[in-house]
């Protein structure tokens, strides 16, 4: 019996390819991009063939052989071979690393009878395909043109849509997939959004426009089984428009022809832990190896895409009017905290905006991003204060659960009665959350219905949906809620934003705080009068002379982006230096700098600046202790070569420290 070689790569850390025996007919071989089923560490695992050889480097006795090949897949695509190589070597993981993940669990278990049934529902799926789009609204001239651009782009095309909000970005998003779809009778196209809570306002439009077209949608609350039968419709070739989250980027297309990045300024498209990509750029990478256009959608877009526009690497397209006929943007104030004293944490003026709004049957939102009740809980008497006792952080009042929480490691406690130094029973709590306003408003404005939408409203499956379309058939008068209600939602009845404290993050130590802010701020009052109403947002603050809020109060995004760029630049920061942050963590601090300093002289490079190890702002959670060190170059190409060096020289180190290596982070 003839042998052959299978390369495999597996979900493992390390060197994550692995030969192995396959007994085969010459023409007979296995496929690259097939799934195979291999024995590993006394397991039997999934792993994908990336390479069929005639010889091994491997010495017989130590090869073994594959069980089984999972030939009721076809073959993921070399490209998509490619696509995950190239994520493995820019983000310094291992292929397997970055491979295996990205497909739906069903088809990385031992057991195909899941992926047997998948296979079967998916025959059975079989609707005509038909690219005709219905109920097509006549588009305003801005419109047509970014439309025509990009449905008529050839060839690798990046474009930033930078559309004012409501100024109707999802329609020329719709139009181009048309024009797409209409051209090419096997077209594919990815969209991705940041949220999930998103998705269900994105694909009602897009289902309602192309009913004759196969949507998938990929994002992480589907049940495992519905992700493995869209990833599958997807990797077929049936489905023509993927939705989905950062996630979706690494679905397998056979016939991708478009990408579509909504609010691509978003850091949500960042993942923060274990392969810690950016969906943004790797849709960018993708885009240019199949030399297909790009579209990137913001308001605000990040400052590395309007550098790009800038510098003409990204054809720029511009939506400056709000598409609602009659509709503008709305009326920004600013309300100095100084001069009128919140009640409640509410401003007279606020207060005043609010009643007139309940008054006239109209919707409101208070923006505030901090859930709970009040971020921390103090005993006067003595000046204890509930501090998390495994992190540097405070324990956050949640009063309708009776609980403090912390909520960077989970930590919960009961509510002490009493002062746990002194026994003193009047704890006040500090600050101002979410449920604490809610409360104020509800004894101010008791005949109002009141909603809140955070993270602690909406844990259960589906509630975030349920809570939406409740404030989309305008059974809310006041919405409040964090971020979750800042982004893309087109409230059709909203007339007035409160944005309630948002001046802690004007003295943040990180230097992405001021472009992050902007960008929030000018999302949330996005959310008023889309409509056509006349609308006003409302900035409680006690810096009213900030140009910061100068330029929220403008509009202002173009001169406020070239100030922060020109920062930039003066300084040395991204998207003029390229970075990479190598964190450690230990139960004591010494012991991660020590790492980190020992990182730092293992491979002095004159090309590469390394800074000292420091802690991280916050230097505990869950009893660890950590530390960073950030390593910069004015080039990308000389980092990414330093970057392979180093991290062969960190893991020859066999610390015992925890360590991982990020690359363009976000946060430092
Ligand atoms: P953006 O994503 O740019 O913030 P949307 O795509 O949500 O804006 O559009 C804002 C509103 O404008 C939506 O209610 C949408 O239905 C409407 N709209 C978009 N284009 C048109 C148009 N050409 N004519 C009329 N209404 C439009
Ligand atoms: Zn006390
Ligand atoms: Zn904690």
């Amino acid at each position: 019996m003839a042998h052959c070689f299978l390369e495999v790569a597996l979900d493992t850390p390390l060197n994550s390819c692995f030969d192995y025996r396959w007994p085969c007919q010459p023409g007979d071989e296995p496929l690259v991009g097939q799934l195979v089923l291999v024995p590993f560490a006394r397991r039997e695992v999934v792993g994908l063939v990336v390479a069929v050889k005639e010889h091994s480097e491997v010495p017989p006795d130590k090869l073994k052989d594959a069980l089984a090949v999972r030939s009721q897949l076809s073959p993921l695509s070399a490209r998509w071979i490619a696509l995950a190589r190239f994520a493995a070597d820019y983000y310094q993981r291992p292929l397997g690393e970055v491979a295996l993940p990205g497909l739906p669990k069903n088809l990385r278990v031992p057991k195909t009878v899941a992926l047997d049934r998948a296979l079967k529902k998916l025959a059975k799926d079989e609707t005509p395909h038909d690219p005709t789009p219905s109920g097509m609204p006549a588009l305003n001239p801005a419109q047509q043109a970014a439309a025509d651009a990009i449905g008529g782009a050839v060839g690798f095309t990046p474009i930033l849509l930078y559309g004012v909000t409501g100024s109707g970005k999802t329609e020329v998003y719709l139009q181009a997939c048309a024009q797409v779809l209409a051209r090419d009778a096997q077209a594919q196209i990815l969209i991705l959004v940041p949220e999930i809570n998103l998705t269900p306002q994105l694909e009602g439009n897009i289902r309602a426009r192309f009913p004759g077209v196969m949507l998938a949608t990929l994002h992480s609350s589907l049940s495992e089984g519905e992700r493995t039968l869209h990833w599958m419709a997807a990797h077929a070739g049936k489905a023509r428009i993927v939705l989905g989250t950062r996630l979706a980027i690494l679905s397998s297309l056979p016939h991708l022809k478009l990408i579509v990045i909504d609010e691509e300024h978003d850091p949500s498209y960042k993942q923060q832990e274990g392969l810690r990509y950016s969906a943004r750029d790797l849709a960018v990478w993708r885009a240019h190896q199949l030399a297909i256009p790009i579209v990137l959608g913001s308001a605000t877009p990040s400052l590395e895409s309007w550098h790009h526009a800038a510098t003409g690497r990204y054809r720029k397209l511009e939506l400056r009017e709000r598409a609602v006929r009659d509709a503008v943007l709305p009326t920004v104030k600013l309300v100095d905290l100084e001069r009128d004293r919140p009640k409640d944490g509410l401003s007279g003026a606020l207060l005043a905006a609010l009643r007139q709004r309940l008054d006239r049957g109209e919707q409101s939102l208070l923006f505030l991003n901090r859930r709970g009740y009040a971020p921390v809980i103090t005993c006067e008497a003595c000046g204890w204060i509930s501090n998390c006792t495994r992190c540097t952080s405070f324990m956050v009042l949640h009063k309708p659960e009776h609980r403090l929480r912390c909520h960077h490691c989970s930590l919960e406690l009961r509510i002490p009665r009493n002062c746990p130094t002194c026994g003193n029973v009047d704890l006040q709590p500090l600050g101002r959350g979410t449920q604490r306003v809610e409360e104020g408003l509800q004894a101010m404005f008791p005949e109002a219905r009141i909603l809140r939408i955070d993270a602690d409203s909406t844990r259960l499956k589906g509630s975030a949906q349920a809570a939406f379309d409740t404030v989309h058939r305008g059974e809310v008068d006041i919405l409040i809620g964090t971020q979750m209600v800042a982004k893309g939602h087109d409230f059709k009845k909203l007339t007035l934003v409160g944005i309630l404290n948002p001046d802690t993050a004007l003295f943040s130590q990180d230097y992405r705080a001021s472009e992050r802010l902007f960008a929030q701020l000018m999302q949330v009052a996005g959310r008023a009068g889309r409509a056509g109403a006349a609308s006003e947002v409302l900035v409680q603050t006690r810096y009213a002379s900030h140009p910061l809020y100068g330029a929220v109060v403008r509009h202002d995004y173009d001169r406020f982006a070239g100030s922060l760029l020109e920062e930039r630049r003066q300084a040395g920061l991204p998207p003029y230096m390229y970075q990479a942050l190598l964190r450690a963590e230990a139960p004591e601090l010494a012991t991660a700098i020590a790492f980190l300093e020992a990182a730092r002289d293992s491979y002095p490079h004159e090309a590469i600046m390394i800074n000292d190890p420091i802690p991280m702002t916050m230097t505990r959670v869950h009893n660890v202790d950590r530390a960073q060190l950030l390593v910069e170059s004015s080039s990308r190409p000389a980092l990414q070569a330093f970057l392979r060096e180093w991290i062969d020289i960190l893991r020859a180190m066999k610390s015992r420290v925890r360590w991982s290596l990020e690359v363009d982070p976000l946060d430092i």
